[in-house]
Parts: C-alpha cells; structure tokens; sequence
C-alpha cells in the first residue's frame, strides 16, 4: 500500500531544506507588477519586459531555454484578478523548450532534450497522485497558489527580492528554472510553437472528452467554443495529432480549419489564442 504524504508536511520539509550557494543569469521576461489592470490591454499594458536574476537548478530541478510560449486565458485571469495570485509575478505556463541545465537528482534528462511545462507539477506521493490523479496533486497545488515550484522555492529575483513563479513555469521569458516535476520531454521533430499548446490547450480539450466526457469512438459530439481547448484536441494537424481511437472517427468534423488558419468567424488564430 502506498503512504500518501500530507502535502502541508511535504511543502514544510522541502521549505526547510538548506539554501545551497547559487549561480545566477541575468534574463528578460514578461512581469506582472499589478493586478487588475483594465482592459484593453494594448493601452493599460499590464505586463512589462524587465531583467531578472534566474537561480541555477536546485535539487531535482532543471534549467530549460524557452523555445515558445502560448498566452492561455489562465494567464489573463491572473492580470485581470479573477484568479489572484501573489505579484510580483512572472506568468506563461503553456510553454515549450531546450534543457540548459541538470540540478543534482534529474538522471531522467539530459542537456538538449526537447521538453513541455506542464501547469501542475505532481509530486508522484500524495493521496491524488497515489490514486493516479497527478493533475489534483497537492503540494502541487499548494506551491502553485503561492507562486513558488514544487520546492517552495522562488528561483527569479529581480532588486535583491523574490520574483513569483506562475503555475511552477513562468515560460515568457528567456529561460525558466523549473522542477523536473513541471517538464514533459518530447521528441525533438515537433516544432516548439506546437509543442507549447500540449502544455494547456490540447491536454485541457483531450482531457475534457477522454476523461470527463468520457465520449467513445464514433459518437457525435458538440463542441462548444471553438478556442484553444475547444480545438486543442482536434487532430487535424496531419497525422502527427493522432488520439488514439478518435482520429478520422466522427467525433472530429473533418472539415475542421487547420490550427493556422483563421476561423471563419474571425477569431484569432490557435497560436494567438485567449482561451
Ligand atoms: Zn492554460
Ligand atoms: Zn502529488
């Protein structure tokens, strides 16, 4: 029988553990100082580029170069204070990139390797994660409301103070310290800026009809909102997006517009989704 372990436990030794000397690189990224900035946006510019100081890899942490990131509407909830989070804070989470770094304890990876962020990092102990439920992981959970990795850690700094961590990622950016808990690795052919939406998107729509739709093969379904998750799990992009049973089954309109392309009703492209 696996022993779960109390996440406030977990998060408390981890915060305990001793601060080792770090190496730092200096790096640009996109902060939010402030929430609840009004809209529109491209006049009340919320997020601003500024220079951080970003810790090499603690333990069991990796140091990833960002080879691409997606604005998700995760993101916008946080800037407009729907979904409040500690500020300072830099955000992106549906991101993909490069390993730079190794921490002590990551024999999983190596330098290259192509990965995903993913927006819950999952202990692999706790009572969820035992139970085969990474994405309701608790110290996962707890470290991401309060803006820290899955270490309790803040590994951007920017004035000699701590910076926040959205969702463990905080991907806009140039590099991103983040727990090897956060990272998926890839095959290196698919290109970043489709590699990003399988960090949010295409696991949010692929999970809303594998797990709880639970919709078989073959039968109709409606799809409401056409937006990054509504099509996230549309396999049209060739037969690289092939979902198990699903592809060329009826469940997929056929005609469903390649994520390049504009909707007809005009909606923004998949790459420059909001939602
Ligand atoms: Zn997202
Ligand atoms: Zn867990």
């Amino acid at each position: 029988m696996t022993r779960a372990i109390k996440p406030r436990l977990y998060f408390a030794v981890a915060q305990a553990l001793p601060k080792r000397d770090v190496d730092k690189m200096k790096i640009k990224a996109a902060v939010l100082n402030q929430m609840g900035a009004e809209p529109p946006y491209d006049k009340s510019k919320p997020l601003s580029i500024d220079e951080f100081e970003l810790d090499d890899p603690g333990h069991g942490e990796v140091m990833v170069k960002i080879g691409a990131a997606g604005l998700c509407h995760s993101d916008l909830s946080v800037i407009d204070g729907n979904r409040p989070r500690p500020t300072p804070m830099v955000l992106g989470h549906e991101a993909a990139g490069t390993v730079e770094k190794l921490g002590p304890g990551v024999d999983d990876l190596k330098v290259g390797d192509h990965v995903v962020m993913v927006f819950v990092p999952s202990c692999g102990h706790c009572l969820p994660c035992a139970e085969g439920r990474p994405a309701l992981c608790e110290p996962g959970a707890i470290a991401n409301n309060a803006g820290t990795l899955l270490s309790g850690a803040r590994r951007l700094h920017r004035n000699g103070g701590d910076v926040h961590h959205h969702l463990g990622c905080s991907a806009f950016a140039e590099y991103a310290t983040v727990s090897r808990r956060s990272l998926v690795k890839i095959d290196q052919e698919l290109p970043f800026d489709e590699a990003a939406l399988f960090g949010c998107a295409v696991l949010t729509g692929v999970g809303a009809v594998i797990n709880t739709a639970k919709a078989s093969a073959g039968s109709s379904v409606a799809v409401i909102g056409l937006g990054g998750v509504g099509r996230g799990y549309l396999p049209t992009h060739q037969k690289r997006f092939r979902y198990g049973p699903w592809t060329n089954q009826r469940l997929l309109p056929q005609s469903a517009p390649s994520r390049k392309q504009k909707c007809k009703t005009g909606e923004q492209p998949l790459d420059r989704r909001a939602a």
